[in-house]
């Protein structure tokens, strides 16, 4: 290769990543409500929430963990667990490692342990970009191992969900998961351990109906759709239109499944003051 090859290709390497910089600074992403664009690094800024009519767009688990824990303190546990194809369900693996290429990810949850104003906690975050964020058996079995490391170490447990529900993929193993988290978090619970559970929207199906449900306080953002089978299901069901909002966090607070709704702004220190209360 002579010399002006070797300068070429470093010319166009450096414009191709100009051109990469340029694209993510300009990049924009349209709100599903009100359809207004705003550039990324301004939704970024202001944690994922639509300046102009204040909806949530969902959060990866990355910005959601920069945005409760202090600063370099989560440390990942577990994340080389990777679903096998128990049902060899077409497309099944295909699916999987486009969404591990996505996400950067083995499956639809992270999981560690952090500190949220100086308190430790174990948490966990589901990223609905990965099949969903549905469950199956790697998402059972990290949280299981993550509740049980949290009872272990006397720590209180977090967990965000953002989730279609079971994973269809994984047929009854997924189901299994259910029952696994839901006795894993009550024998936590029984020997004293602290459970707060954040849903974000969707919090649905198989996951609404296991772990998500179990908070000793369940904290809930604001709009998000929270259920078994979601509106759409029902109303065919039943054959009637069902209420305004009905399934949104509001309407769960009102009738006391929900403890609080907390937007994204006071989040950490909501968490910081529960922690505060309620650990040594
Ligand atoms: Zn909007």
């Amino acid at each position: 290769m002579n010399i002006d090859d070797i300068f070429s290709q470093r010319k166009r390497r450096w414009n191709k990543l100009i051109s990469v910089r340029k694209s993510t600074e300009s990049q924009e992403r349209e709100c599903p409500r009100c359809k207004h664009s705003t550039p990324v690094r301004m939704l970024a800024a202001n944690h994922w929430i639509c300046g102009e009519c204040n909806y949530y767009f969902s959060m990866t688990p990355k910005d959601r963990l920069e945005l409760v824990c202090d600063d370099d303190s989560f440390k990942e546990l577990y994340a080389k667990l990777k679903s096998s194809d128990p049902l060899h369900f077409p497309e099944y693996e295909k699916k999987l490692e486009s969404c591990r290429r996505k996400t950067g990810q083995q499956d639809a949850v992270v999981t560690g342990i952090c500190k949220i104003a100086d308190k430790r906690a174990a948490i966990a975050v589901l990223d609905s970009r990965f099949l969903m964020g549905s469950m199956g058996t790697v998402v059972g079995e990290k949280i299981v191992r993550l509740t049980e490391y949290a009872g272990k170490k006397k720590l209180p447990l977090i967990i965000f969900s953002a989730s279609g529900g079971a994973r269809m993929q994984e047929g009854l193993f997924s189901l299994m998961q259910m029952a696994k988290t839901g006795a894993a978090i009550e024998k936590y619970k029984e020997a004293g351990g602290l459970f707060i559970s954040c849903l974000t929207n969707p919090t649905t199906g198989g996951v609404s109906a296991s772990f998500a449900s179990l908070g000793d306080i369940i904290l809930a953002e604001p709009d998000a759709l929270i259920c078994f089978a979601g509106p759409r299901v029902i109303e065919q069901t039943i054959g009637q239109k069902l209420p305004e909002g009905f399934q949104r966090a509001e309407f769960l607070l009102e009738h006391g499944m929900v403890d609080r709704i907390v937007e994204r702004g006071e989040l950490r220190d909501v968490l910081a003051r529960i922690l505060a209360m309620h650990t040594k």
